[in-house]
């Protein structure tokens, strides 16, 4: 492996007690679960660890369970698995949806949902669906088990709220109240596949009987430092009816909760350009 150090030490725990066990020991570890972005790091030379935790055998965090109040993904439920899940295809389209567009197959059979999360990149496709469905993000460590709200987990581009010996394990989603009138879930990318996004989106919207706006939930990805969900625009629009005055007012208000930037992506007039065609082609159904 170019620019892996010479000695390396790999912590096989048979368990997630014991991984955890092992981590509290050795907080200077590098969790790998499929190793799809530790790899690319790994190949630059840029990581300089030489102990590494690998969570790969711990089939306890691969599965997906269901409870009465949803499902339950375990952190290292690959891509694949969850873009083939029937349970989450039925319940959490969205996701399912972004795990489709993931790299390619052979990323999406490696890369897990737990890995993506802690990776905290803001084009992370699996945020924006988690965003609108209020995930639950459960957490352990040597101090116990916590759960944070999937949007308090991220502090900044590639810098998580995990504590020190801190691992995933898995991450809730509460099945929604009631069936969307509308959703959506769109990557904006160069290409097809193995594309990172210039844009991603996920969208619920709820519209009454008389086509007043009951809730509208709406996230974007690469658009800020992490995923953002548009509260200005979610709170304008609710008990609203979707006239064109209030669509291109949501529309505008948008700007109130992202700050796009220009990268080797893209540039941050498109991002917003194109989040708000995303955003009003969605309103107006
Ligand atoms: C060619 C290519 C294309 C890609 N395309 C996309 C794309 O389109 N969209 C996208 O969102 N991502 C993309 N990625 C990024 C990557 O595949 C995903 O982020 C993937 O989900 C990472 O999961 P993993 O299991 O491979 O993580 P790993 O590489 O094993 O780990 C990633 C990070 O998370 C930490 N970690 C892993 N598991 C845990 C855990 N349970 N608890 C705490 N920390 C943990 C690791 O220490 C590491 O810091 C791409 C990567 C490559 C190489």
């Amino acid at each position: 492996m170019r620019g892996a150090p010479e000695t390396m030490r790999v912590l096989r725990p048979r368990s997630p007690a014991e991984a955890v066990r092992l981590y509290g020991r050795h907080p200077e570890a590098l969790p790998l679960a499929g190793g799809t972005d530790v790899m690319v790091s790994w190949n630059a030379g840029l990581l300089n660890r030489r102990t590494v935790l690998d969570l790969s055998p711990l089939r306890e965090w691969s599965r997906i369970r269901r409870t009465r109040a949803g499902l339950v993904v375990g952190a290292l439920a690959t891509h694949a698995r969850i873009r083939d899940d029937a349970r989450v295809r039925a319940a959490f389209p969205l996701l399912a949806e972004a795990a489709s567009v993931i790299g390619a197959a052979a990323i999406q059979n490696r890369g897990t949902l737990g890995g993506n999360i802690a990776n905290a990149s803001p084009a992370g496709d699996s945020f924006p669906p988690l965003a609108v469905y209020e995930a639950v993000v459960h957490t352990i460590s040597p101090d116990g088990e916590r759960r944070s709200r999937f949007l308090n987990v991220f502090e900044g581009p590639k810098a998580t709220a995990l504590r020190p010996a801190e691992l995933i394990a898995a991450v809730e989603l509460p099945f929604l109240p009631k069936r969307p009138t509308r959703q959506i879930f769109r990557k904006i990318g160069t290409r097809a596949a193995q594309a990172l996004s210039k844009t991603v989106a996920a969208g619920l919207l709820w519209l009454d009987g008389k086509g007043r706006v009951e809730e509208l939930r709406f996230a974007l990805g690469a658009m800020a430092p992490t995923v953002r969900r548009l509260r200005t625009a979610e709170a304008f629009l609710a008990g609203q009816r979707l006239t064109p005055a209030t669509v291109d007012r949501a529309v505008e208000l948008l700007g109130e909760d992202v700050a796009p930037i220009d990268d080797v992506r893209s540039t941050g007039a498109y991002r917003l350009a194109v989040s708000r065609a995303l955003l009003g082609g969605f309103l107006r159904g």
